[in-house]
């Protein structure tokens, strides 16, 4: 592929860094939206590696998440398959009793106690995982790192809602022998996977995967707006915890816990998630275009697959629950381990449950990608080729929810930036907040047609009765 047809298909592209990792031409950086983006040292009719195209998940049209999946666990015994979830050989939902590994984390703690057990065991040398980065001298938050104790491992817990790449921390792996461990989002663990179809050493390096299930990926911008709402300025935020459990609520109603500095004194502040614009993750403020263009929702080519339990009757515990997909039989080992010497409080589930917690992602990222796909074919565009045929047979309103949502993610990365130059947050609040007021409109009109016109017949009815009733007490 030339450098010029890479340059207009990258948009689509996870930035995970796999493509750099196969062509020394090509640089990770963010770009003015905070987002990263494949920096191509060359001229527009020079090739790029052969390789680029296949080991970015969604450039990719040879192979697929199921067709990988497949040669990976279809062997495993026991091994179940379901059209939702991928291949399963144990399903949980709960979270971890030993230690302070629930307490430290966002969901359940089972992120870091899986890598914390795989190094005890001394199945793994180290782990690959986001963390705090350090150097003083650069802007950027956080970064995939590499761990090598079990206190590394825990400094490391908690979701980062934030733009990470892999190149850097590929060329250790190569440099470096060892056996390692990663963790990622759907599109990240596909990319290793591809990548590892084609070089020997990252396939017998990386010996354990976890994936997370992934909403989807947001730009830098996110953590500094949200920042900005609380009085810190672009610039001056400097540590943000997105997932900050706040006590006798509803773990989904997590905090956000933001250090900065204010007048030039530093200050550190927690908000309710649901204070804060940009919160509503259906909307989809900062959203990366790759993201759209994923259909894999459950992270089907991990050895296990971790999300949030967000399911009422494990929601009501602040403290935070996993949902569990296993696939590996060693980490399966593992955690029936840990449940049956109590350092695991997790319960078996069926396939329903899993789903149920993450229904409203499977509808926008597997069921509703269709409409996506539809509307870069209706002009003509290309788009990565997926598991989902294109179609627009999905009912008006949700046609036009997906439209809103397309167009909140662009106008997010647009209007923020010239909020920035302005140095206005209300433009911001005021241009946004108009799309915003627009999407919860759609949702009512949606609930409106759910009722039916008895239904809203019924409602009215019920009004005019309680208003008769008060009028006639009153008398
Ligand atoms: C961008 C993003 C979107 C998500 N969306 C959803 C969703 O829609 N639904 C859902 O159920 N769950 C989602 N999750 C997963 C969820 O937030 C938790 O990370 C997961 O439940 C594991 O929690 P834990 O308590 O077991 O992990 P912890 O013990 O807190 O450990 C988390 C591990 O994840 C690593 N990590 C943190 N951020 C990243 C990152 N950006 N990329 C790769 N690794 C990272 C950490 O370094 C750590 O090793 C998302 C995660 C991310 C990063």
């Amino acid at each position: 592929m030339k450098v010029e047809e890479f340059s207009s298909k990258k948009i689509y592209s996870e930035a995970s860094g796999s493509c750099a990792a196969v062509d020394g031409n090509i640089n990770m950086e963010l770009n003015e939206y905070g987002m990263y983006e494949e920096i191509i040292n060359g001229h527009k009719y020079h090739e790029v590696d052969k390789l680029v195209e296949y080991v970015s998940p969604n450039l990719n049209s040879e192979t697929d998440e199921a067709e990988i999946a497949k040669k990976l666990y279809d062997q495993v015994y026991d091994i179940k398959y379901d059209e939702r979830i991928g291949y399963f050989k144990s399903l949980y939902a709960g979270h971890v009793s030993e230690g302070d590994y629930r307490e430290n984390a966002s969901s359940g703690g089972m992120g870091t106690w899986i890598f914390k057990e795989l190094f005890e065991k001394n199945l793994i040398d180290g782990v690959i995982h986001v963390k705090e980065n350090l150097d003083p001298s650069s802007a950027i938050m956080f970064k995939y790192d590499i761990s090598k104790s079990i206190d590394e491992i825990k400094v490391g817990a908690k979701t980062k809602y934030y733009p990470v790449e892999l190149s850097q921390v590929i060329e250790i792996v190569k440099e470096v022998p060892g056996r390692y461990a990663i963790i990622g989002i759907p599109s990240f663990i596909m990319a290793i996977r591809l990548l590892a179809e084609k070089d020997d050493i990252i396939k017998n390096r990386i010996k354990y995967t976890v994936g997370l299930i992934c909403g989807h990926q947001k730009s830098s911008k996110f953590a500094e707006a949200l920042a900005w709402q609380v009085g810190i300025k672009p610039g001056d935020l400097k540590y943000i915890n997105f997932r900050k459990k706040l006590l006798n609520r509803p773990a989904s109603n997590y905090g956000i816990e933001m250090i900065g500095t204010i007048d030039g004194k530093d200050m550190t502040i927690v908000k309710p998630s649901d204070e804060l614009l940009g919160q509503d993750w259906g909307q989809g403020y900062f959203k990366t275009m790759a993201s759209d263009y994923t259909d894999d929702v459950m992270n089907e080519t991990a050895d296990i697959t971790l999300g949030d339990a967000w399911l009422p009757e494990y929601t009501k515990d602040s403290k935070g629950n996993n949902v569990v997909v296993v696939r590996n039989p060693v980490i399966d080992d593992l955690i029936q381990e840990g449940i049956k010497s109590g350092r695991l409080k997790l319960d078996i589930v069926d396939k329903d449950t899993i789903f149920r917690s993450q229904a409203a992602h499977y509808r926008h990222t597997h069921d509703e990608l269709a409409y996506r796909l539809y509307k870069k074919d209706k002009i003509n565009q290309w788009r990565p080729k997926k598991r989902i045929d294109a179609s627009k047979n999905i009912p008006l309103l949700r046609r036009k929810i997906q439209d809103l949502r397309e167009e909140i993610s662009i106008q997010s990365h647009i209007i923020y930036k010239k909020a920035v130059e302005i140095d206005d947050l209300n433009y911001f609040i005021k241009e946004m907040g108009k799309l915003s007021n627009k999407y919860k409109l759609l949702y009512k009109l949606m609930a409106l047609q759910k009722k039916g016109l008895l239904g809203v017949m019924k409602s009215v009815n019920i009004k005019i009765s309680t208003v008769i009733k008060k009028m006639a007490n009153s008398l």
